[in-house]
């Protein structure tokens, strides 16, 4: 059984603005600054709480030249964000401030929400929460937001699918989810015992266009193993399913499998180890480039493609 969403890769068409908006607007700290490892000459950007831990951990795959995608089934179609219920207010204000386009509180399963867009028009959400739903041990990055409103990790994803049935034995065989709520035609599923990216909903669309992975959409969604061992528990549980997992894959701050699920969304199991402080300080994180081993020969032909993003 999962803990939870461990981290989200969407994709976006600029390394600045990205950098901009998800450190500066919301707040969260650039962990990591990478590139992607199945095509070097791209960023990969990792924003998170102090230290990225799973759960929150929001990241980018900067693709040029830039295609715009289209929101649609197949797709996580929705980011969403915990904070305090009595951050939302000042959510509104400081969006209004950065002119961030958004919508207005709305409750959907028993919660207060506010959806947003970045420059892309990738689609995530603040979900209002009561202090005792928080996670006990929150490690906030708290540079630019106070720690009162500050973004505390996932709350879910939405995953917007033709039918149910696509997805919910992957849910619920291999990963240990159980319905909890159903509002209009979302269903939200909630993983017992996890008290921080616990929940996902899932919003079926039969009659509605499948959606086009580019800029402004979901790239992947990753479910945290504890270790080595859980993820092949799981990775197992995939082929039960008769899908047909990768084999385990050195991301170097996590290993990982992929699979692709019948509703078409490209999930991943991650493993919570070893994390952002495999090859950079606390204090030092995200400042420069950071290469897994098997790409530090090639630093200088890699930093020739890449915009450098000012430090501001
Ligand atoms: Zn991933």
């Amino acid at each position: 059984m999962t803990k939870g969403i461990h981290h989200i890769t969407a994709i976006a068409s600029d390394a600045i603005e990205t950098v901009h908006f998800y450190t500066k607007i919301l707040g969260l700290r650039l962990v990591k600054k990478t590139v992607n490892q199945d095509d070097p000459e791209t960023y990969h950007l990792f924003f998170g709480d102090r230290l990225g831990h799973p759960g929150m951990d929001l990241t980018f795959f900067i693709f040029l030249p830039a295609m715009q995608g289209k929101i649609g089934t197949g797709l996580v179609s929705k980011i969403s964000l915990a904070v305090p219920e009595s951050a939302l207010q000042f959510w509104l204000e400081r969006f209004q401030h950065y002119k961030v386009r958004h919508e207005e509180i709305e409750e959907l399963c028993g919660k207060k929400r506010v959806s947003f867009f970045d420059k892309d028009g990738q689609c995530l959400e603040l979900v209002g929460l009561s202090q005792d739903e928080f996670d006990s041990e929150l490690d906030l990055w708290t540079a630019e937001v106070s720690e009162e409103h500050a973004i505390r990790n996932f709350y879910a994803a939405t995953l917007s699918v033709v039918s149910i049935d696509a997805i919910e034995p992957v849910l619920t065989h291999v990963f240990g989810y159980k319905l909890h709520h159903t509002d209009g035609h979302i269903r939200q599923y909630v993983l017992s015992g996890s008290q921080r990216a616990q929940y996902l909903e899932v919003s079926e669309e039969p009659s509605a266009a499948p959606g086009f992975n580019a800029a402004g959409t979901v790239h992947h969604i990753a479910f945290r193993a504890k270790d080595a061992k859980q993820q092949q528990t799981m990775r197992n549980a995939v082929l039960e399913l008769g899908l047909y997992p990768t084999e385990v894959i050195n991301r170097f701050y996590f290993q990982s499998v992929y699979f692709r699920t019948p509703a078409g969304i490209l999930f991943e199991i991650a493993t919570d180890g070893p994390g952002f402080t495999a090859d950079e300080d606390e204090v030092e994180l995200g400042k420069q480039l950071s290469l897994p081993p098997f790409l530090q020969p090639h630093r200088e032909e890699i930093e020739k493609h890449l915009k450098p993003i000012p430090s501001e």
